[in-house]
């Protein structure tokens, strides 16, 4: 098992892998920047080092002072979390290169499937679906572009191959708006991604987004852990997860899951990662893959029983997955809700001090949370500041506690997104399950 690991993260993700490494034993390094000394993973870590100032560009994601910090602590493993460099190719590489081990997949297989293209075509040889679109990235000419959207039929969206975090996207409804749509995506692409690289899709009008979740030990073994439902999204981000994901056509839903397990193998896929699809009239259509632990994972863990972050350090360390597929059985059902502190209707954030926090509790609850009493949010990161998820036989019940946790839950002194969760798990149709991308930002008049 690895002996040290740095946590390369922040907030309540970098808490929740101090905790697999407390389990498993292994001694960690907490990485912060200046206002986040006051973090409580930092608290509780073996060791700590301030990588820098505020802005995340010199800390988080200044690779270089996380190299450093890993050097002068003699960490073993670097855990990226999600976010800032999860998904960086370049960070993946250079940790590597400079002795130590990456807790993630190689880095070719990071950069074959951060960009969108590569990814699409490796998934299609793959045999999983994909959505009808460009087959690769757009030309330049303005007839061919006509010819490719007309091919697929309006409306379509055109997608940054380097975008992420619901960035880098726009939905063109007609051949009016083709040109002019591409042009603003492009120069946007460019600017946030340092890639224009764009294509094209179908835009789907009623999907609901599906993703499975894999586990992979790059030594021939591959698992599934089934799926989970993220369709309660605001500006193409999620704000409530649930897994299993409710009322999916049973024999398509295995024909994935045996794809997804089949593309890991495919593309020699290390460690955990999710293969997100939307998921309309029966069908599954491909969209991106994220090679790393999600914000979400833990819906997957109340209902399989695995640890993923726990498998994420025995996989970096060489050791060959503990299950096999048939270990794996599928109780009960779990939601997450993100709490964020931002304000519930305007959703600007709300950064400041937690003057009282109170967690809620009881049978099927679980928060993953960096927050306490005195706790002053920053305002230079995301807003997430506490993961709710819980846990129940089925459905139904996991929704009741659901609402009862949130009712419970004080936190004091900020402003959160809670009273937007209250009144989501009490929503008629989200309770009946099965709501569409588009379902939230309907109800919120959007
Ligand atoms: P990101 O990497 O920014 O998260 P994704 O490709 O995963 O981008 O897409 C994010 C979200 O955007 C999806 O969950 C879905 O809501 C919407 N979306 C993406 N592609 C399509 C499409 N072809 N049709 C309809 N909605 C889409």
């Amino acid at each position: 098992m690895l002996d040290k690991v740095l946590i390369a993260n922040r907030g309540e993700i970098a808490l929740r892998i101090l905790r697999a490494c407390k389990e498993l034993g292994i001694r960690t390094v907490a990485v912060h920047s200046v206002p986040d000394r006051d973090l409580l993973h930092v608290r509780l870590a073996d060791e700590a080092v301030c990588i820098g100032p505020a802005p995340s560009n010199k800390s988080y994601l200044n690779i270089p002072a996380l190299i450093s910090a890993a050097e002068v602590t003699d960490s073993v493993g670097i855990h990226p979390g999600y976010g800032f460099l999860a998904e960086s190719a370049a960070f993946a590489e250079q940790v590597e290169r400079s002795g130590f081990t990456f807790i993630g997949p190689s880095a070719d297989v990071i950069r074959l499937m951060g960009d969108k293209v590569s990814a699409i075509a490796a998934m299609k040889k793959a045999g999983v679906p994909t959505v009808p679109g460009s087959d690769g990235p757009l030309p330049d000419d303005n007839s061919e572009l006509y010819a490719i959207a007309e091919r697929i039929g309006y409306p379509v969206i055109v997608k940054a191959a380097a975008g992420g975090g619901g960035r880098g996207m726009r939905v063109v409804h007609s051949e009016a708006s083709l040109l002019n749509a591409i042009h603003v995506t492009r120069s946007e692409a460019g600017a946030a991604f340092g890639d224009d690289t764009l294509y094209m899709e179908k835009f789907l009008e009623k999907p609901r987004h599906v993703e499975i979740q894999v586990l992979a030990d790059g030594q021939g073994n591959a698992i599934h852990l089934y799926d989970r439902d993220c369709s309660m999204q605001r500006r193409h981000q999620k704000v409530v997860e649930e897994a299993p994901a409710p009322m999916i056509d049973e024999e398509a839903r295995q024909t994935v899951f045996k794809a997804c397990v089949d593309a890991c193998i495919h593309i020699g896929y290390r460690g955990a990662g999710t293969f997100e699809f939307l998921y309309e009239d029966g069908q599954f259509y491909f969209i991106e893959m994220n090679t790393r632990v999600q914000v979400e994972h833990p819906v997957t863990e109340m209902v399989t029983g695995v640890d993923i972050v726990k498998e994420q350090l025995r996989i970096a360390s060489g050791l060959p997955l503990s299950y096999k597929q048939e270990d794996i059985t599928l109780l009960g059902h779990a939601f997450e809700c993100r709490i964020n502190a931002e304000d519930s209707k305007s959703f600007l954030p709300c950064p400041g001090k937690v003057t009282h926090y109170h967690a809620p509790g009881g049978n099927g609850v679980r928060v993953d949370s960096h927050l306490y009493d005195g706790y002053t949010v920053p305002p230079h990161y995301d807003s997430l500041v506490a993961k709710l998820i819980t846990y129940g036989e089925d459905r139904t019940t996991a929704l009741k506690r659901m609402q009862n946790a949130l009712d419970e839950t004080m936190i004091d002194g900020i402003r959160t997104n809670i009273p937007l969760h209250m009144d989501i798990v009490r929503d008629a149709n989200f309770m009946n399950g099965g709501v569409n991308i588009h379902y939230l930002e309907k109800k919120l008049g959007l």
